[in-house]
């Protein structure tokens, strides 16, 4: 029996069902007794986002104005559910997360009509974070997106330059002057669709596209899996957020 580790579906274990939902039941009971899992989202016992969740956060992707002289599309909004689950998934290990997640983002890639060739391209973390998160939150979740979407993903197009740090704290005019000339880019030879998990002022978005472009890349849009603009989100949210850093 193949068992889905995540975007599982939570059912009441005196209701009706399937076997199969019978069986999810008893699984996510289990994971529960066993090691206190929970949906991240709504907190029901279980493995992953429960079904409930996953399902709402299926919504028509929604257009943002961040700026970008591209297209710029968002899957889902930040709050409330995903203020919930991308911390989860970026900042306590829940790597598991990637693929509700990457599924979701995939639907902001597939809102873009792309010419043929084109790859996608994660925004680059500090390296810091990555070593102390111990994986690429945003490179796995646009992995993800990829194999979802059929659109390849291509790697090592965009760097971090050494300048530039933790965003976190900083306001709207500190993070794009924080941001300035911090990324790096080779040219990959075809059209690129500019990934990014969440976004907020839009500043790393901005970086990563002057990057690409001086390095002669055509950037055809922007994809990102979650909209918290900053001028609607409190001091809670940017605790949280750890754009890019
Ligand atoms: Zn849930």
């Amino acid at each position: 029996m193949t068992v889905s580790l995540c975007g599982c579906g939570y059912r009441d274990p005196t209701g009706g069902g399937t076997d199969d939902a019978r069986v999810r039941s008893l699984l996510d009971a289990a994971a529960d007794l066993l090691l206190g899992a929970s949906c991240p989202a709504c907190s029901r016992p279980g493995w992953g986002l429960c079904r409930d969740c996953t399902e709402a956060l299926v919504m028509p992707v929604r257009v943002l104005d961040r700026g970008l002289p591209v297209p710029l599309y968002a899957a889902c909004p930040y709050r409330p559910l995903l203020q919930r689950v991308v911390p989860s998934y970026k900042d306590d290990g829940a790597l598991h997360l990637a693929r509700p997640l990457g599924s979701l983002l995939a639907r902001a890639v597939a809102a873009h009509d792309l010419p043929s060739g084109t790859r996608l391209v994660p925004v680059p973390s500090l390296p810091a974070a990555v070593r102390a998160r111990g994986f690429d939150h945003a490179a796995a979740l646009c992995a993800e997106a990829a194999r979802v979407s059929g659109i390849p993903m291509a790697r090592r197009v965009l760097r971090r330059s050494g300048r530039g740090r933790d965003q976190r704290g900083l306001s709207r005019a500190a993070r794009q002057a924080n941001l300035a000339d911090s990324m790096l880019a080779r040219d990959p030879g075809v059209p690129v669709l500019l990934i990014d998990d969440v976004a907020t002022t839009g500043a790393s978005l901005r970086e990563a596209l002057r990057a690409l472009q001086a390095a002669g890349v055509v950037v055809v849009g922007a994809a990102v899996l979650a909209d918290a603009d900053d001028a609607r989100s409190g001091q809670r949210i940017r605790r949280h957020l750890l754009v890019k850093g």
